[in-house]
This record gives C-alpha cells, structure tokens and sequence, in this order.
C-alpha cells in the first residue's frame, strides 16, 4: 500500500503553498513515502480515474450524478481518483491513498527553489525553479503521466526542470531536493510557514542568530533580540511572534478534508479486521480536527493491536494507549490517530457515546437521566435514534453532537430539515480562465450541468486584484457576450441550464466596491469579498464591510472573515452587527466551501437563520473539482444547523433571479 502524500493537492491560491498547509518538515517523509511509486503505479493512477469517473455517472443517465447523496456520507471529493468502493459506514476506501498530483510536483518545485535559495544556489536556477512551479498553476494536464517532451512545451518548463518533474513522477523522489533537505534542519524548514517571512530573512535568524527551531525564534522574538537585527524591526518581530504562537496552537490539528481521507485510509486499513466505524470529531465533521478515532468491533484487543503494529507507517505511542485504545500516528498526518477495540456487546453503546461531545451527552430529557446515563443502560444493537427516545430527547444528527445548543434547535426543526448536496440547485462563486481559474467558462458551466446543477453563477476576480487576472471594465463586457453565446447554446439544446453573471468584487480599503455603477448593474448579482489589507481591528473591520453590505449592488458577503484554516486568523469582526446589517440590507451570507475556509464559521448560521438571513453554500472553485468541495461546505452547514429552505443556493433558478432583481 502507498500512502498519501503528507501535503494535500488542491491549493488555493499560488502563495498559499505547502508551509501554509502543513509541517514543512513532513517533505522528507513525502519523498522517501513516493519511492514505492513506479512508473507502473502512475499507468495505474489513470485506470483509477477511470473508474472514479464511471462511479460518479448515475446509471443508465449519462449524467453524472450528485453522487453519496446521503449528507452523511463521506465523499472523496478533492480526490476524485479514488476507486469507488463503500464500506458498511458508507465510507469510500482506498487501495492507492494518494497518488502525485500536479501539486505535488509544483511543491517540489516550489521547496526547491526556496531551498536553493536558502543554501546559496545559482540564481538562474533558482529562478528557473520557481517560475516553472509558478506557470505550472494553470496547467490541466496531468503532469505526472507527462514525457519529458511535451513538459518542455509547457510555458515556463525548460529542458532540465521537465527532467527533475519526470525523475519526481517516476521515482517519487528528487535526489537534489533531498540533498537540500539534509542539510537544513526542520525548525528551519518550519520557519517557512511564519507570514510574511521570506528565505532571506529565514536565512539571517537562522545563520546570523543561530535559530534553527520555532521555540529558538519565539524566544529569541520575545526578548527583543530579532527586532534588533537590521531590516527586521519592532513590527516585523511583533508580526513573527503572533504568527508562531497562532502556529504552536495549530500544531497536531489537521483540516476537515485531510482528517477525512484519513479515516477513510484507515477504514480500509482496519477493515480486515472486523466491523470499523469512523467515530469522534471526524464523524462530528470538526473543521479541525486533532484526533481520528475508528472504532473497532472484536473480542481479541490484543490481537487488533498487533495488527496494527505490523503496518509499517503506524507509530504507537504506548504511554498514551491502554489495551483497548491503540494510539499514535500515522506517517505524513500531523494529528493523532486512536483505534479503540469494543466487543459486539459494547460496540453499539460505545459507538454512539464517541459519536458526542461531553457536553451533548450531559444533556437530561425527560426522564431525567443524562444522555449518557441512558446510552450506557442502553441494549447491545440500540440504534441512536433509540438512545434519544429512550432519553426522552429528539434525534440529534452527528455533526450536530457538539453540545447542548443542538437541543434548542431541535426543538423547532427537524433533522430532514437539514440541508443535503442533493438539495443544492446551482453554485454561485466560482473562477474560469477569465481571471485566475484552471478552466474555461464552457468547461466549468458543463461540469456545474454534468454534476446536476440548473444555474452556474461565475464570479470572477475584479479589477483591483490584478495578482489574480481581476477583470478590468472591457472585459467584463466581453465575458458578458461569451456568456450570452453559452446560455444561448444551452437553450438552443433544450437544456435547463443557465450561466448568471456575477463577480466577486474586492471590498476596497474604504468599504467601497471595485466598479461604477453602471459596471456594477451590468451583472446579476455581486459577490463583495476583502482579499486586501487583511490587518484590521475589529472596528475597522467591521464598518468596512458594513459600507460593503449597505451598498445595494451588493449580493453576497464572501469569505466573511477572510481566515485560512490552520494557516491565517480571520480579522475579528462583530458579528451580531453584520448579520443584522446582511437582514436589514437583503444580502445573503457565504459559506465558503473550501476546506481551507469554511468561512462564515458555522457557529454564526443559527443567529443568521434566526435574523431571516440566507446563505449561499459556495465552492470558491478555481478548477472544475473546486465544484466538489460544496461538500465541505454542506457538512459544515449541517453542523451549524442550516436547513434547506434558508439555503440559498437550494432554491429554484426562478427564485434566485427574483431575489437578485430585488
Ligand atoms: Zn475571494
Ligand atoms: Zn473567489
């Protein structure tokens, strides 16, 4: 079995690489995992996708179906090349975990140029490096099944770069990297993922102040000894002191996305072993997750836990496991892995009390017992819905098992309320080509249609965000005319289908939107987000997107908060004032579906559904795959209670237009 890559593939955006998204020491251990992997193994990788595909069509339909349409279902939807297999929790198996992405290979690319530069290297390859990885973005072949002759024709890529990405794909290693790696020490490496911190500057505290771990420079930050260094300052070691502490408490969570295809390795794993259920924060579908817990069904504890001692890739951590609890980890996941082994007459009871936070399980229901007293009386084989009745409470969804409000929710909704991927009726913050996206409009608007939805609304960049094609006033009317062509196409076909016109305009530094009016009125609606000057005070924050929300070309309030999971703090706002402003001023509220956002939080959904404010479950997609983290999105959603009918984007086409025209 190979295992998965230690960074994830998807990214967001061209800066926000692997040391944003996770320990950037793990490269060492993603290099000797990729030896295994032949060129066979890459020939492999297509028959996969293949087969991904075939499983998403519905049968007999042509069409590719919203496929694992149980909201509960685990989807593997940033990796669309897994076999299609169910196991008995409905999760999707894997024999092949992870298999090269282009990102990998522009993370190579990336690191090595970053560590060229650290380690004095010929400036022209650095730069060769780094502008290959930085062209290679918007690439859509799959560069790993790539000859080095059709790289070389790639923009960007000469003839020694195409080698090292075919030594890469091939072997699963790059022995220059490699070289790089042993001679620079992990805190070093780590020192990558501190905002704003450049390989210069990296350079300096570590060769001049002798600081090779994060510890060394937060401590050498905190008495004052790196603002003294010339080019640093008070800022710049005040700036570095918040980012490693915002790190240190991030370290040992991995995002929702990483911890699923976790538990969906493991349950492939463990599942010769007996009956595996995904348990804890993962089954809860936490946006960050610290633990993945699997829970097993056998009488032999003893004997599972040999079985996963065997595997290589599993470390236990024997202080911390018991002879039911095997705890530890598992090579290339920052985030501590337990397997707990409960026999038939427990397991369903057992399953169940995992399934819930501390704090949902000391509820008390009419019978005046807790939740958990009642679990614990409860038979061998009582299902959840039977441990809720029994205590006298209503049913509660898993990802809704956090803590007691769920309750007072339930008592004026009903979980098939809840809003589900097949409820969804389009999709309305996505890229093309046309500013910073991997596909056309016609490739993205056809997968939107493909995955079953009626109306695709592309929002691309606006002006001001040059860094990301932002679409000057000229283009937006020239898009405006090849959307009118495609619409008319679709209409021409008989297709109930249609593409709106949005953007996603940049919320300026003075609350203002990135066009005129008359620019403005030309789209059906606006998506307004801030990507620029992120540094604000709650105040600031707060009335720049108040002027935002106030102005009425606004549609949509995107990414709220601006955060990054496990990588950026979003700047703080007050809430309860800009939901009530989004009521006053009829603006629906994004849930960016990205797993590296999930941005409005979910804990701010019941205020928002309860103020009459909709919101808008949106992908953010960049890619046609991008579409599919509207999973993300709707397991987030869940979790703070959204139904369908204050979804947005699950009413018709005819009711979107009108509360666009509103
Ligand atoms: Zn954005
Ligand atoms: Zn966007």
């Amino acid at each position: 079995m190979i295992w998965s890559c230690g960074f994830n593939g998807r990214r967001l955006m061209s800066s926000f690489n692997m040391y944003s998204t996770g320990r950037a020491s793990r490269a060492v251990t993603v290099s000797s995992k990729r030896k295994f992997m032949s060129g066979a193994i890459s020939r492999q990788s297509m028959e996969r996708k293949r087969k991904a595909w075939s499983f998403r069509r519905a049968p007999g339909s042509g069409q590719l179906a919203k496929s694992g349409g149980e909201a509960g279902g685990f989807i593997p939807t940033t990796m669309p090349n897994a076999p299609a297999e169910l196991n008995r929790n409905g999760v999707i198996c894997t024999t092949i975990s992870q298999l090269m992405t282009n990102s990998d290979i522009i993370d190579m690319l990336e690191l090595t140029a970053r560590l060229m530069e650290l380690h004095d290297g010929d400036p022209f390859r650095i730069r060769a490096f780094s502008s290959a990885a930085f062209s290679l973005e918007k690439t859509t072949l799959d560069l790993a099944e790539q000859p080095v002759a059709e790289l070389t024709k790639l923009p960007g890529v000469g003839k020694a770069v195409a080698g090292k990405i075919r030594e890469f794909a091939d072997t699963g290693h790059l022995a220059e990297l490699d070289e790089l790696l042993a001679q620079t020490p992990p805190g070093v490496l780590d020192m990558f993922r501190i905002k704003g911190l450049g390989v210069k500057k990296i350079k300096t505290l570590w060769q001049e102040l002798g600081l090779e771990t994060l510890r060394d420079l937060r401590q050498a930050a905190e008495t004052g000894r790196v603002a003294a260094i010339k080019g640093f300052g008070e800022k710049a070691q005040q700036n570095i002191l918040e980012s490693i502490l915002f790190l240190e408490s991030q370290s040992g969570k991995v995002r929702m996305d990483k911890a699923d295809r976790l538990a969906q390795l493991l349950c492939d794993e463990l599942a010769p072993l007996g009956r595996v259920e995904v348990s804890g924060q993962v089954l809860r579908r936490a946006i960050e997750v610290d633990t993945v817990e699997l829970l097993v069904e056998s009488d032999d504890p003893i004997g599972v836990q040999d079985a996963i001692n065997a595997r290589p890739n599993f470390t236990q951590n024997r202080a911390a496991s018991s002879p039911f609890a095997w705890r530890g980890e598992v090579a290339g996941f920052d985030v501590q892995v337990s397997v707990l082994t409960y026999p038939a007459g427990q397991f369903d009871q057992q399953r169940f009390i995992r399934s819930a936070t501390e704090a949902h399980l000391m509820q008390k229901g009419a019978t005046g017992k807790t939740l958990l007293q009642t679990a614990t009386m409860a038979s061998a084989n009582a299902t959840d819905e039977q441990i809720y009745a029994s205590a006298g409470l209503p049913y509660i969804v898993p990802e809704m098992r956090e803590n007691g409000q769920a309750f007072a929710w339930a008592s004026q909704h009903q979980p098939d309320e809840l809003v589900t991927w097949d409820d969804l009726t389009g999709t309305l913050h996505n890229h093309s080509t046309w500013s910073d996206g991997k596909h056309t409009l016609r490739q993205m608007a056809d997968y939107a249609r493909e995955l079953g939805l009626t109306y695709f609304g592309i929002a691309d960049h606006s002006q001001t965000a040059s860094y990301a094609g932002g679409l000057s006033p000229e283009r937006v009317a020239q898009q405006h005319v090849e959307i009118d062509a495609l619409n008319a196409e679709y209409a021409a076909a008989g297709l109930d289908f249609r593409i709106l016109k949005g953007i996603e305009s940049d919320i300026l530094g003075d609350g203002s939107l990135d066009y005129t009016d008359d620019v403005l009125a030309s789209f059906d609606y606006v998506v307004a987000s801030v990507h620029q000057t992120l540094n604000m005070t709650k105040e600031k924050a707060t009335a720049r997107l108040l002027k935002a929300i106030e102005n009425p070309y606004t549609s949509i309030l995107g990414h709220p908060t601006g955060r990054l999971l496990l990588a950026r703090e979003g700047y703080p706002l007050d809430f309860p004032v800009i939901i009530d402003a989004c009521a006053a001023n009829n603006v629906i509220i994004e849930i960016n579906a990205s797993p590296y956002r999930l941005d409005i939080d979910w804990h701010w959904i019941d205020y928002a559904m309860q103020r009459g404010v909709m919101l808008s479950i949106n992908p953010d997609a960049h890619e046609m795959r991008g579409l599919l983290d509207m999973h993300y999105g709707i397991y987030a959603a869940r979790k703070g209670g959204l139904t369908k009918a204050m979804t947005f984007n699950a009413q018709p086409l005819v009711e979107v237009l009108k509360r666009f025209n509103e």
